[in-house]
């Protein structure tokens, strides 16, 4: 490809929107244009990277026994109604009507339409297990579309689903689709991605994984454990805590005039936040009934645990005045009775607290959670913090950690075969619903986060293995026809030995030229110039700079060769 020929601009500032490295420098480097708010169209090299790391999720999953399928992008409503989730989701899903009068939706995600396809056709058990997969276009109407690539509405997923008759079966493919995954990043280059125990929504008992690139631009939080390896989403993180239960104290009624924080009643009373029984208070999406959770004063809820834990959707509440509850001095003892309460598992066995009064300017001090309301029942629905206990080493170093999520994996069960009505004959001639597994990843998430992990100031620094081409020649005086003949010969003989060469033919300055070469991040760079000419070389570099030197004519493509095929050697199979 000559660059001459090649549509898509670079220019040298990034448009006002781009915030994150990665959408900088893939707006500056012609990789793709601005269309709507999440909608982008791809130019030639942006769509190869992603060719690239769509034939590597590819040969994963043809290894994986996948058979390789397309669903619509456009389906009708009722698939959706069967399912349940054409009212369960909001309006992310987009939905419309056909000329006919049809509901329809856009996919997002498609558990309906695999089941649509496979439900009549594998009715025997020996049809089982089976995977099957597409890499195709997905439209979500995110909320908050951001970094380029990163979050968009429009995207390319490869989605994979597989059916099974045990939970053993599942589970062993299960592990086959996790080792699939390490495969994947690792293939693309992708150097800091990490499988962390996600959480599995309202399905309980359910297994999922997400595969998070670890960088400071995540949207998720992550729980680390240096020590043992535990990792997991903060959403899905156990929260463990064993507390000093303190000289118990009898319970008494002080007044706190105006002091409505924890931080207001702790230096009031000299007391430290952990001694604190704190109230936080929630609505119920449905109904607006108050949910108040009672949580140690120096930890905060994780919403998602909640919302599990109670299994509706909340949000947080806004308490007016004429109010069941004291904003402000709402505890536990005397607390007004018919409303959701729940003690996360932080409040176990201290004996002495400090909480609201129920009234205000009034709180409690001495508060003993056992003694005072006999029996309670605790949930853990606190969010992990640094330094929290790993529940699987129980040592006090957690860390914490930001990341994108770049693919995810899922043992769903029973739940769309159920809903869907989609069965199989058992060896015994009975009718038994199919185990399902889905399994995703971002194509374009993960060239985008590839991008941010692996580039400098000037460009993106592509792994060999998705590099938009493998070699860059760069011609550095087209007016010269010796060096011009020069350069084509190597552009022409590489070719010829299967390398992918972009042609730099442009009659520009030398640093316009480097600096759209970095900005192209191709790996190798060949560089021809009456001064290689004279030493009767090129002139080779990589685009990490690990390396620069001259390589003599004779023999040149095959040593260039070599080269190429050393750097994909660092991300085979
Ligand atoms: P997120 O929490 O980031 O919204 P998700 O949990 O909704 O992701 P899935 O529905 O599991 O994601 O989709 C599978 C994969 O598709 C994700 O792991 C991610 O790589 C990619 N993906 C999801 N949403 C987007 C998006 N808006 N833009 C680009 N890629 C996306
Ligand atoms: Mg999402």
């Amino acid at each position: 490809m000559r660059v001459s020929k090649l549509l898509g601009q670079r220019f040298k500032n990034p448009p006002s929107d781009c915030v994150i490295e990665s959408h900088a420098l893939m707006a500056r480097g012609g990789y793709m244009k601005y269309m709507a708010n999440g909608i982008y169209s791809l130019f030639m090299p942006g769509k190869r990277i992603l060719h690239k790391i769509e034939e590597i999720i590819r040969d994963e999953m043809d290894r994986a026994d996948g058979q390789e399928v397309l669903f619509p992008v456009a389906m009708p409503a009722s698939l959706w109604e069967e399912s349940g989730r054409y009212t369960s989701i909001g309006p992310e899903l987009a939905r419309w009507t056909d000329r006919s009068g049809n509901k329809m939706v856009l996919g997002m995600t498609h558990e309906e339409a695999a089941v649509h396809l496979a439900r009549d056709t594998a009715a025997s058990y020996a049809d089982y297990p089976f995977m099957i997969y597409q890499i195709q276009t997905k439209f979500r109407d995110e909320p908050r579309a951001r970094g380029g690539l990163i979050r968009v509405r429009e995207f390319t997923m490869k989605d994979a689903y597989s059916f099974h008759t045990s939970k053993e079966d599942l589970e062993r493919y299960y592990a086959i689709q996790h080792k699939a995954y390490e495969n994947i990043f690792r293939r693309a280059g992708a150097k800091n991605v990490i499988s962390v125990k996600s959480d599995s929504g309202m399905m309980g008992g359910s297994v999922s994984h997400e595969f998070m690139l670890l960088s400071e631009i995540g949207e998720d939080t992550l729980a680390i454990c240096p020590e043992c390896g535990y990792s997991a989403n903060m959403e899905a993180a156990e929260v463990r805590i064993e507390n000093e239960p303190g000289e118990p104290a009898p319970l008494e009624k002080v007044p706190t005039p105006g002091k409505t924080t924890i931080e207001d009643v702790s230096s009031y009373l000299h007391v430290s936040p952990k001694s604190f029984c704190k109230a936080v208070v929630y609505q119920k999406n449905e109904d607006d009934s108050l949910v108040v959770v009672f949580i140690r004063g120096d930890l905060d809820v994780n919403e998602t645990k909640l919302r599990n834990h109670l299994g509706f959707e909340i949000h947080p509440a806004t308490v007016g005045e004429d109010s069941p509850v004291v904003p402000g001095f709402i505890g536990p003892v005397g607390f007004p009775a018919g409303i959701k309460t729940v003690f996360d598992a932080s409040l176990r066995g201290i004996r002495n607290l400090v909480c609201g009064a129920n009234e205000k300017d009034a709180h409690y001090t001495g508060f003993d959670p056992e003694r005072e309301l006999g029996a309670v029942s605790y949930a853990d629905v606190a969010k992990i913090f640094a330094g929290a206990v790993c529940p699987a080493c129980g040592k006090p170093v957690i860390t914490i950690k930001k990341g994108i999520e770049v693919g995810n994996i899922f043992q769903l069960g029973t739940k769309y075969t159920k809903a869907m009505n989609m069965t199989y004959l058992d060896q015994n001639g009975e009718a038994q619903y199919p185990l399902m597994g889905c399994y995703g990843v971002g194509v374009g998430r993960l060239a985008a986060s590839i991008c941010q992990e692996s580039h400098d100031d000037y460009g993106p620094i592509w792994p060999m293995s998705i590099a938009p081409w493998q070699v860059e020649v760069c011609n550095l005086r087209c007016d010269d026809p010796d060096i011009t003949a020069r350069s084509e010969g190597i552009v022409e003989e590489l070719e010829a030995l299967g390398v992918e060469v972009l042609y730099d033919d442009r009659d520009i300055r030398p640093g316009a030229m480097f600096a759209d070469a970095d900005l192209f991040g191709i790996p190798i760079r060949v560089v021809v110039s009456p001064k290689t000419a004279e030493r009767g070389v090129y002139e080779v570099s990589y685009r990490d700079k690990s390396f620069r030197g001259d390589v003599p004519y004779e023999g040149a493509a095959e040593a260039i060769r070599e080269m190429v095929d050393k750097e994909l050697a660092k991300y085979a199979r």
